[in-house]
């Protein structure tokens, strides 16, 4: 059986059973003639829009309306090529061409900010890594100090701090050096000067303090530790300059002069020396000291003299330095009490000077040993001219023998 049917076809617009031509789409939807001359056609899927102007937007579709991708810069609904950004946002190619580019991140910018030059859009400038010196946002290229973002332009303009290279707009100068602040605030400070040290520094084994390179080698140095002076000192009539350290303990009155003999006659009795005469002390300039050396005939260096000792007959006179800190003049004093017991006990006059400066530097060495001036102790150990030659005779003698028996040899010796 042959069953004839007609299809009716229905147009998807005006919902009428199409009479005569139609057209269809792949995707099944049929228009009858009239509606698809008719209504406006979607400009991505050519489809007449079934509800016609009203339904349609920006000329798409709803249905391809919601599918297009939207241009982040002018919200439309894309159709063909555009560009996609690192955060995923996308451009269409009229804003692209339209518009001005972020020089950071390549975007279209409608508002931007201009900086050096640069243009950035807003999210860039609120997000971009900040330079540490003109603290504008990093564009291109950039370098690190110690965690810190230099921008290539602070880089090339501005002076670079010393200590970490880092460029700055603001340097401390330090003598010839220049510090950005943060090297200036945490650097070690210099004892004389008290400014910020840069590279190498010296220290003074006996004394503290930690000196920079300008004062170690231009300042004036303390006479009497040697450490270099600062801007305040004090300044001794016969041209010597001393550190306020130096001058707190130094010895300079009659009172303090007795003072210090009474200290070095505990240490000298301590060590079983007796002297037979009585001693005449005095504290002298050193120029009037230089002068009573020279006449004595001794060979010492002018200026490097601390003490002398002098004997006529039974007259005996020690010279002492002026202002010279209590442990320098004890260990001097001490020194040249030994030369007046030496004086008394020994028979033979030819006795080496080695031997004779020996023997006095290992009293004084002891004595200062015995008051807790391991300091200046520890200067006799380090000596090595002939009065440390000698001084090391003494001291091993002393190990193998004891202090009796040393003292014995100390007449004797030669
Ligand atoms: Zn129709
Ligand atoms: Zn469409
Ligand atoms: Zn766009
Ligand atoms: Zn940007
Ligand atoms: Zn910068
Ligand atoms: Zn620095
Ligand atoms: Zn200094
Ligand atoms: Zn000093």
């Amino acid at each position: 059986m042959v069953s004839v049917g007609v299809i009716r076809v229905k147009c998807d617009a005006c919902k009428e059973i199409i009479k005569g031509k139609y057209i269809h789409f792949s995707d099944g939807s049929i228009f009858c003639n009239e509606c698809f001359h008719y209504l406006p056609k979607c400009i991505s899927c050519k489809k007449p829009i079934i509800g016609g102007e009203d339904s349609s937007i920006d000329g798409f579709c709803s249905i391809c309306y919601n599918r297009a991708p939207k241009c982040d810069i002018c919200e439309k609904a894309i159709i063909g090529s555009y560009t996609r950004f690192a955060d995923k946002s996308i451009s269409c190619d009229d804003c692209m061409k339209k518009y001005v580019k972020c020089d950071r991140c390549g975007k279209p910018v409608v508002r931007y900010t201009k900086i050096r030059g640069n243009i950035l859009c807003r999210h860039c400038l609120t997000h971009a890594t900040r330079c540490n010196v003109c603290s504008n946002p990093i564009i291109g290229t950039y370098w690190i100090f110690d965690k810190n973002y230099v921008c290539d332009y602070c880089y090339k303009i501005y002076e670079r701090c010393n200590m970490c290279g880092m460029p700055s707009q603001f340097l401390f100068t330090v003598h010839d050096k220049k510090l950005c602040y943060t090297c200036q605030e945490k650097a070690k400070r210099c004892s004389a000067c008290g400014l910020p040290i840069v590279g190498r520094y010296y220290s003074y084994k006996t004394k503290e303090g930690i000196f920079c390179e300008h004062c170690e080698h231009l300042a004036p140095h303390c006479d009497s530790c040697g450490r270099p002076l600062g801007i305040q000192y004090v300044d001794i009539s016969d041209g010597r300059k001393i550190c306020f350290e130096c001058q707190r303990s130094a010895v300079i009155t009659e009172e303090q002069l007795r003072e210090l003999i009474k200290t070095a006659n505990e240490g000298i009795s301590s060590l079983g020396l007796k002297i037979v005469n009585n001693i005449n002390y005095r504290l002298i300039s050193r120029n009037l000291l230089d002068k009573r050396i020279k006449e004595s005939g001794a060979d010492i260096a002018a200026g490097k003299n601390l003490g002398l000792f002098q004997r006529k007959d039974e007259k005996m006179n020690i010279y002492l330095q002026t202002h010279l800190p209590i442990q320098l003049a004890l260990g001097t004093i001490c020194h040249e009490i030994a030369h007046a017991w030496l004086s008394e006990n020994v028979i033979n006059k030819t006795q080496p000077l080695h031997l004779r400066e020996g023997f006095c530097e290992w009293v004084s060495y002891k004595i200062l040993q015995k008051f807790g001036y391991h300091g200046q102790a520890e200067l006799i150990l380090s000596r090595d001219d002939i009065y440390g030659l000698g001084f090391q005779k003494f001291l091993d003698y002393e190990k193998k023998n004891g202090i009796k028996a040393l003292l014995d040899w100390a007449k004797i010796a030669r």
